[in-house]
């Protein structure tokens, strides 16, 4: 289809053969991938620059959790040959450096529109197609559209009373100052311990004259053990990495490199485990730690012998005890929520100029013009204010933008209770509108770019298999819907995911429904399952044509 973009008078409008919202990671692949298919594209990014988390997300020791080799594009060999990787885990302006070169390498930023934000997404169900409006006003016809926003870019600053008249500086860690921030000399506390706040607070630290840490849940964290890459093991690592690659896709995570385990943590002695987990720990990273035994994620008995080794580890490091155990958490067990890496997160307790808060016991009342207030009446003088309290995670953003058809369909409403998705890809009720790792969807469970790649491919295939077919429009059935959400939650409800108040179900959100939102089936599962739908002719969803009734077996 042309590109009829007419800037000259008035809001632009222009008529696409797919919209995709979002210009990080998901939405520069979809470009590459669809335009391949001929198709016209564009993301529109509310960023000023490219690169979606990465390049909202520049605290003090922001830093992917998972490792270089692993998490990075796979679609092109050449790509992963040439690319190089200074450390074992990239920091973020080395991932937002290696995103930029692909966006530059593939051509992809002639399909990007920065500093846009899509305010609303109208389907007309009569003329097929969607409408999207940017907050400038201009309008965007689509035939298709993926909602590629992510999953952690809503940041959430607690609505604490008097944050105005705050006359330091404040800060969220998923809002960063693209200048940095320096805090040599002052006063900081950071609010949050999630993995944003463990990796900043030993980097933080180290500059401010003193910091004040206030937690209210104590996390895990294990050691990343971050290293400059060892060039032989890269070597061969990329001497092999289709082969890895494809192993790395028969994993529940989608990261390969560790050997499956074969036994529960309850049938081995306790020295063996505890000597297990002590060679784990020494290796470094979440995924070798959980990997140690078949059922740490499905068996409290066998959880509780990982969680307690840890909690033991933050006991023997961190000096103080009644601070030791502050940081020992004890309301979940390890991994249901996401397990945190650090790079001396714990040492960092026993610096002269860093004190622990409990926020659980006297939570804090509010912001003062000089610091913070808790509600026990204690008064903290702070020159800075970090926010490390997360995100609207897995909806957040969706819910932001106002989807509708004109047969009704409300987004916000149809997800009321909680988000509602087939596959993670769809909703019912609103046609020809994808989702890329949304909820339902296994993608923040796993190594997030092998799932975007994964449900890429898939829209793609879908959207390539409707034109050879002379359809023009797909629709999940209400049916599948609820069968794949009922699915996401027993699968969720047969491991201990659910005995954490995690993001994961939306509790780190006043008021937001308790669903369990990824689908923690594993990502092999999900990918055979995803695919073997596909080959079924889209079992579950309503294919059709524009004018004619839906057929709901078309055929190749
Ligand atoms: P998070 O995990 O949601 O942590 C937010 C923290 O803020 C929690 O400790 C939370 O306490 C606390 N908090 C929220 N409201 C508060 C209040 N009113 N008073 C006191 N404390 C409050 O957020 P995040 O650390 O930004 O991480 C979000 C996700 O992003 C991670 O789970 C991970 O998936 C991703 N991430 C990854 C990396 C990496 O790759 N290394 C780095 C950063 C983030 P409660 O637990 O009590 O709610």
């Amino acid at each position: 289809m042309p590109d009829a973009s007419h800037p000259s008078s008035g809001p632009a409008s222009r008529r696409l053969d797919v919209a995709i919202v979002g210009g990080g990671l998901a939405g520069l692949y979809a470009i590459h991938r669809l335009r391949r298919m001929g198709l016209t594209v564009r993301a529109y990014e509310a960023g000023s620059g490219i690169g979606g988390t990465w390049f909202w997300n520049r605290y003090p020791g922001a830093r992917c959790d998972v490792e270089s080799l692993e998490y990075s594009y796979s679609f092109s060999e050449e790509l992963q040959q040439d690319w190089q990787w200074p450390e074992r885990y990239g920091t973020q302006p080395e991932i937002l450096k290696y995103i930029n070169h692909v966006a530059d390498r593939f051509d992809l930023r002639r399909d990007v529109q920065l500093d846009t934000r899509i305010v609303s997404a109208l389907f007309d169900v009569e003329a097929n197609d969607w409408t999207l409006r940017t907050d400038s006003g201009e309008t965007i016809h689509a035939h298709y559209c993926v909602m590629a926003a992510g999953n952690l870019s809503t940041p959430r600053v607690p609505d604490f009373k008097g944050l105005k008249s705050f006359k330091g500086k404040w800060y969220h860690s998923g809002l960063w100052p693209h200048e940095g921030v320096d805090f040599t000399g002052l006063r900081v506390g950071v609010i949050g311990t999630g993995s944003s706040g463990i990796q900043m607070i030993p980097i933080i630290a180290r500059q401010a004259k003193h910091l004040t840490v206030f937690q209210r849940t104590a996390n895990f964290s294990l050691p990343a053990r971050n290293a400059p890459m060892d060039r032989e093991r890269e070597r061969r690592h990329k001497a092999e990495y289709a082969a890895r690659r494809a192993a790395a896709a028969d994993t529940p995570f989608a990261i390969g490199g560790h050997a499956k385990p074969t036994r529960s943590a309850l049938d081995v002695a306790e020295t063996e485990r505890n000597r297990s987990y002590e060679a784990k720990w020494q290796e470094g990273g979440s995924i070798s730690y959980l990997y140690a035994y078949t059922d740490l994620l499905v068996n409290k008995q066998s959880n509780d012998t990982a969680s307690e080794f840890v909690r033991n580890k933050i006991r023997a490091t961190v000096e103080d005890q009644r601070t030791a155990e502050l940081l020992a958490p004890k309301d979940h067990p390890i991994g249901t929520k996401r397990l945190c890496l650090d790079t001396d997160y714990y040492e960092t307790y026993n610096r002269d100029n860093v004190a622990l808060v409990d926020a659980r016991t006297d939570p804090i009342a509010e912001i003062t013009v000089t610091g913070l207030r808790s509600r026990g009446g204690r008064t903290f003088e702070l020159d800075a204010i970090v926010f490390a309290t997360g995100f609207d995670a897995m909806t957040g953003a969706l819910r932001e933008i106002d989807v509708r058809t004109t047969a009704g369909a409300v987004l916000r409403e149809h997800w009321a209770g909680g988000p509602l998705t087939y596959l993670g890809l769809m909703v019912s009720g609103f046609p020809n509108m994808f989702i890329v790792t949304g909820p339902g969807s296994p993608g923040v469970k796993t190594q997030m770019i092998a799932s975007i790649e994964q449900h890429v491919d898939w829209i793609a295939n879908c959207i390539d298999h409707l034109r050879r077919s002379k359809l023009d429009r797909i629709e999940a059935t209400p049916q599948a819907e609820l069968d794949w959400v009922k699915h996401v939650n027993d699968v969720a409800d047969s491991t201990l995911y659910p005995l954490a108040n995690s993001w994961y179900m939306g509790a780190n959100i006043p008021g937001k429904p308790r669903v369990f939102m990824p689908y923690v089936g594993g990502y092999d599962r999900y990918k055979r399952h995803s695919e073997a739908i596909a080959a079924k002719g889209y079992e579950g969803f309503v294919l059709g044509r524009r004018t004619a009734a839906p057929v709901a077996d078309a055929a190749e």
